[in-house]
């Protein structure tokens, strides 16, 4: 299992992911303006868009942070459950609930791997740039088409393969260069933001990601780049 630039035992990367996350959850929302130059906006505007989120349906967003996306979709009077592995990035987002009066979401602190849940219980799942920090993605996959309803959908967001050559070079540099030193200013923690990039670096490309969907039950999978690649929305359906 990968931590970045190391490899660590699978309890490793768990642990230190959480701390990635507890040092970052403060200065989290600040941090993806910046580095993003605003874009993160967009990128989670049209996925949610995509999701097409209705009223009174029950949505499970995982990894869910500090609840942007859960945000976007409690909007149109979904019932959205945010869940996710650590309760500093929670706790930064029920503060931003309250500050902006977004009221009927669910918090819940989970590990993607293993979900209290039922089966068959949500009408979607949704992920946004989460996946990449689970340990074994495969057991992530199985369980959201566990509990996901028959005819229910399953959107991830995830930084992804660049393929545009001119645009890759470009991109490379900025993510070794200027994103730890963004970090540094920022947040104060370089090491993070290295974790960050590296952790992009090692996702699997669009392709063999499609596929690792399929093969936990998935059909109809889709999958669209943004932006060459940067990002891209997976998508599937349990039938
Ligand atoms: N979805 C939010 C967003 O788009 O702003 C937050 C994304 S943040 C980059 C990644 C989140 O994944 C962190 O809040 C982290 O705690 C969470 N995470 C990492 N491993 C996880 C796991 N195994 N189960 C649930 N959440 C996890």
């Amino acid at each position: 299992v990968s931590f970045g630039y190391e490899d660590v035992s699978p309890d490793e990367k768990t642990a230190r992911v959480g701390g990635v996350f507890s040092n970052v959850a403060a200065k989290y929302d600040i941090m993806n303006d910046a580095m993003s130059g605003g874009m993160h906006r967009l990128w989670k505007d049209r996925f949610v868009r995509r999701v097409k989120p209705r009223s009174g349906e029950a949505i499970l967003d995982m990894a869910g942070g500090t609840g942007d996306i859960a945000f976007r979709m409690a909007a149109t009077g979904a019932e959205v459950t945010v869940a996710d592995i650590n309760q500093d990035m929670l706790d930064c987002g029920i503060e931003r609930a309250m500050e902006r009066g977004i009221e009927g979401l669910s918090w819940s602190c989970q590990n993607a791997e293993q979900l209290p849940y039922p089966s068959h219980m949500f009408d979607a799942y949704t992920i946004a740039f989460g996946i990449r920090n689970v340990t074994f993605i495969d057991r992530a996959l199985a369980e959201a088409h566990r509990v996901l309803k028959h005819g229910g959908r399953f959107f991830c967001l995830e930084f992804s393969t660049v393929e545009w050559p001119g645009f890759k070079d470009a991109y490379d540099l900025y993510s070794e260069r200027v994103v730890p030193q963004l970090g540094k200013a920022i947040a104060q923690d370089e090491d993070s933001y290295r974790y960050l990039v590296e952790s992009i670096r090692r996702f699997p490309p669009m392709a063999e990601f499609e596929q690792m969907i399929r093969d936990a039950g998935f059909s109809q999978t889709k999958v669209e780049p943004i932006m060459g690649g940067l990002v891209a929305i997976h998508s599937g359906w349990k039938i």
